[in-house]
């Protein structure tokens, strides 16, 4: 299998982000993507494969261009300010209660873009959770062509090609970025396919978080089904959507199926979900399916409550492909670092069809299992 990969994604160097307003050691870091190379290299059955550019035209075809000005912009205008900071992270959000028992039109006319940069991350931001640092954009720009690069390989014949994305994408709205993503990779290439084959495409989000982005970018359209399997957002992030009841709406309504997990979900309970997954796209017409990779559902993970273990993954590689449909595979969340690699190795295995043959990694045993 052919694996997209570039070192850009080196420059989104983060050491820190906040969680409940402290500063915390980062869990979206460049060490994930480099295990999950490192890895697959060693496997000897994937072919890595640089991104090409592909312009600014597929991003703005699905995000408001203010949020690729903001993000390409927002740190030369941190330095040019002198603000002291080794990220920029908003601390000031338009609350919809801040505009409570004001039209529509005067909210429409009012909440327009600040220009301070402080202000500016509140507008384009969902929260403090998406540190930008120098190297951020060009990160960003070059997980998009990585993104668009894995989607060309299959339309041009291949069954399947993983796209090693960092930073993820699937939080990323139209006109907002947040949760560790900044475009939404995913979106981009889903989009990009249904322009070039006139076929509906659908989206399989199988991160431990609800996609919210994606889910809101395609939420009226019904050429593209998003179904994501997640952690329930009552307890989790994005807390304010990823329900079951979030159907779609328009042209979308029907597109848009969340199956939203427990905490403690089971190899059991992700195999039942990911089967109604299936069953949904199997539903309707198309030959592409895109899947938003996460392996924050690992048991280990630091972020997530699940406990699934590797087998599973490759279990789950194996019923996405047994859709028959080709597969454009790109990397989202997955925060506990020593397992990422051998959980990929497992995921793309079987949806090649091959069997999963665990590798040592150090401190883990075959299959995932803590062993020292
Ligand atoms: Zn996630």
């Amino acid at each position: 299998m052919q694996v997209v990969y570039s070192a850009n994604h080196l420059v989104h160097d983060i050491d820190t982000e906040t969680y409940m307003g402290v500063s915390v050691p980062a869990n979206e870091v460049a060490e994930r993507a480099e295990k999950i190379r490192s890895a697959l290299d060693a496997d000897g059955g994937f072919t890595l494969t640089a991104p090409t550019e592909h312009g600014e035209d597929p991003i703005t075809a699905v995000h408001d261009e203010g949020l690729l000005r903001f993000l390409e912009t927002a740190w030369s205008e941190v330095r040019s300010q002198n603000i002291p900071r080794a990220f920029l992270s908003a601390d000031t959000y338009p609350n919809r209660a801040m505009f409570d028992g004001m039209s529509a039109e005067a909210i429409a006319q009012l909440v327009r873009e600040p220009r301070h940069v402080g202000g500016r991350a509140g507008f384009w931001g969902l929260d403090s959770a998406a540190p930008l640092v120098a190297g951020t954009y060009a990160a960003a720009r070059s997980a998009v062509d990585v993104a668009l690069t894995t989607a060309d390989v299959v339309l041009a014949g291949e069954t399947a090609a993983y796209g090693l994305c960092r930073p993820p994408g699937h939080h990323a709205a139209r006109a907002m970025y947040g949760g560790y993503c900044f475009f939404n990779n995913a979106a981009i290439a889903a989009h990009a396919i249904t322009q070039a084959t006139g076929e509906r495409v659908a989206i399989l989000d199988v991160d431990y978080h609800h996609g919210n982005g994606t889910q809101q970018i395609f939420w009226r359209r019904g050429d593209v089904r998003y179904v994501s399997i997640h952690a329930d957002p009552d307890r989790q992030y994005p807390y304010f959507l990823g329900r079951a009841d979030e159907t779609g709406e328009g042209g979308g309504a029907g597109e848009n199926l969340n199956l939203p997990l427990r905490a403690g979900a089971t190899n059991d309970d992700y195999l039942e979900a990911t089967d109604r997954a299936i069953e949904a796209i199997a539903a309707v017409p198309g030959s592409i399916v895109v899947v938003s990779l996460g392996f924050d559902t690992y048991g280990l993970d630091p972020i997530g409550d699940f406990a699934l273990t590797t087998d599973v993954y490759h279990e789950v590689g194996r019923r996405v492909a047994g859709l028959g449909r080709r597969l454009v595979i790109l990397q989202e969340g997955g925060y506990h670092r020593p397992s990422l690699g051998e959980n990929a190795r497992a995921w793309l295995r079987g949806a090649e069809g091959r069997d999963f043959d665990p590798m040592p990694v150090a401190g883990f045993g075959p299959g995932g299992a803590v062993t020292g």
